[in-house]
């Protein structure tokens, strides 16, 4: 390489955004292309990667493994559910789990997931380890997709301050050739298809050292079925669980039904504040107040397009006014937490006020009246 072209650039050369978020990036565009539920990330460091995963909501399961504990710790906090989680539980469900253990191990808690990430971790690993390592996620895991992304040290000439790797930790640095020949022959091995790629572009003109970091992605060949997964013999757990959290979801009944509770009260609150706007305004009127009727015209602009029935309609008797459950499972949002009318009824029986028969939400108005 000419002398004077290489250093031109070990002084300009910054990634932005900076390596580790286009890492992680890398894999959020792989999650929202291939939607996998079960996400594990092996050498999770401090969850960073977790954390910005759990925004996909694709994914129903997440576990981050490190063989350090305390630099997971650090911020696994950032993995729990915030107030507003419970305040408006999501329709998916999500368990983040963090353990602590070495990839070279297997645990049966690593089974059953669809992709697995090994972000910066292989040149990490001990000799020992790595020989293990493509038996435990290959042979073992057998997740459909496996990214792995380890430093290109072809790029290391372009980066001034690394001498020998980019990190004291780091066991050894591939060139392209040597990663392509471990990763075609561990894909080889375990029935697996590899696409080369990375991120980190070199600068023009040096497009032959390749991206700074360098990733391969494999594609398992072979259909795997849930049974096949199960069938393996019962092992032992070494893994130590450091962290679990089960986000609040609507596929929990507890939660479901406090939302259509929720959801129930507060849309019969705005029929029958529009009822009573709308006979107000005929009791001036004693003319217009005979004829009266109260109509569904005047909230359709809350439902779109919602199609009543006569039997439908809201009314007042005395000092109640009555809002049929018909009427408020006719609300898009009411429809698709409850599904069915049956679910509706099941799910606010004894939690709000019917009338006796069981078919309309009742509201007592006498205070209202006294009010006025
Ligand atoms: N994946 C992270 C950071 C990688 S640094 C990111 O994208 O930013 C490598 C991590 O691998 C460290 O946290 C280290 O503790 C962990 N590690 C090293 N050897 C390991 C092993 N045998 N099993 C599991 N994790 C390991």
């Amino acid at each position: 390489m000419d002398k004077n072209f290489k250093e031109e650039f070990t002084q300009i050369i910054k990634f932005e955004p900076p390596l580790y978020k286009q890492r992680h990036q890398f894999v959020k565009d792989l999650v929202e292309k291939y939607k996998p539920k079960k996400v594990a990330d092996l050498g999770c460091a401090d969850c960073s990667l977790l954390w910005m995963l759990k925004f996909c909501s694709c994914i129903e399961v997440l576990a981050g493994l490190d063989i350090c504990a305390n630099v997971m710790k650090e911020k696994m906090h950032t993995l729990s559910p915030l107030p507003v989680d419970y305040l408006q539980p999501s329709e998916r469900s999500l368990t983040v789990t963090l353990h602590h253990g070495s990839v070279a191990h297997k645990d049966p808690c690593m089974l059953g997931f669809d992709l697995v990430t090994c972000i910066e971790l292989i040149e990490h690993l001990e000799e020992s380890e790595l020989k293990k390592f493509p038996e435990v996620v290959f042979g073992f895991m057998a997740p459909s997709i496996v990214v792995i992304s380890t430093p290109n040290s072809e790029f290391n000439c372009l980066l001034p301050r690394v001498m020998l790797y980019r990190h004291p930790d780091h066991k050894f640095e591939w060139s392209q050739a040597e990663f392509q020949s471990w990763a075609l022959e561990t894909a080889r091995c375990y029935d697996y298809s590899v696409e080369f790629t990375g991120v980190g572009h070199p600068p023009t003109g040096m497009e032959k050292v390749g991206f700074c970091t360098q990733i391969g992605v494999f594609f398992r060949k072979y259909p795997q079925t849930r049974e096949s997964v199960q069938s393996e013999k019962p092992m032992e757990a070494v893994y130590k669980t450091v962290f679990k959290a089960v986000y609040p979801s609507l596929k929990d009944e507890k939660y479901l039904q406090n939302a259509v509770i929720n959801e129930v009260i507060f849309t019969a609150q705005i029929i029958k504040h529009r009822l009573m706007s709308k006979r107000e305004e005929y009791s001036d009127d004693p003319e217009r107040k005979s004829k009266f009727q109260p109509s569904m015209d005047c909230f359709s602009d809350y439902l779109g397009k919602v199609v009543v029935e006569k039997s439908m309609e809201p009314f007042v008797s005395g000092n109640e006014v009555y809002i049929p459950l018909t009427t408020i499972f006719s609300f898009p949002k009411v429809n698709r937490l409850c599904g069915s009318f049956e679910k509706l009824c099941k799910l606010i029986a004894g939690k709000v006020t019917l009338s006796s028969d069981g078919s309309a939400v009742m509201f007592n108005i006498e205070h209202e009246n006294e009010e006025n």
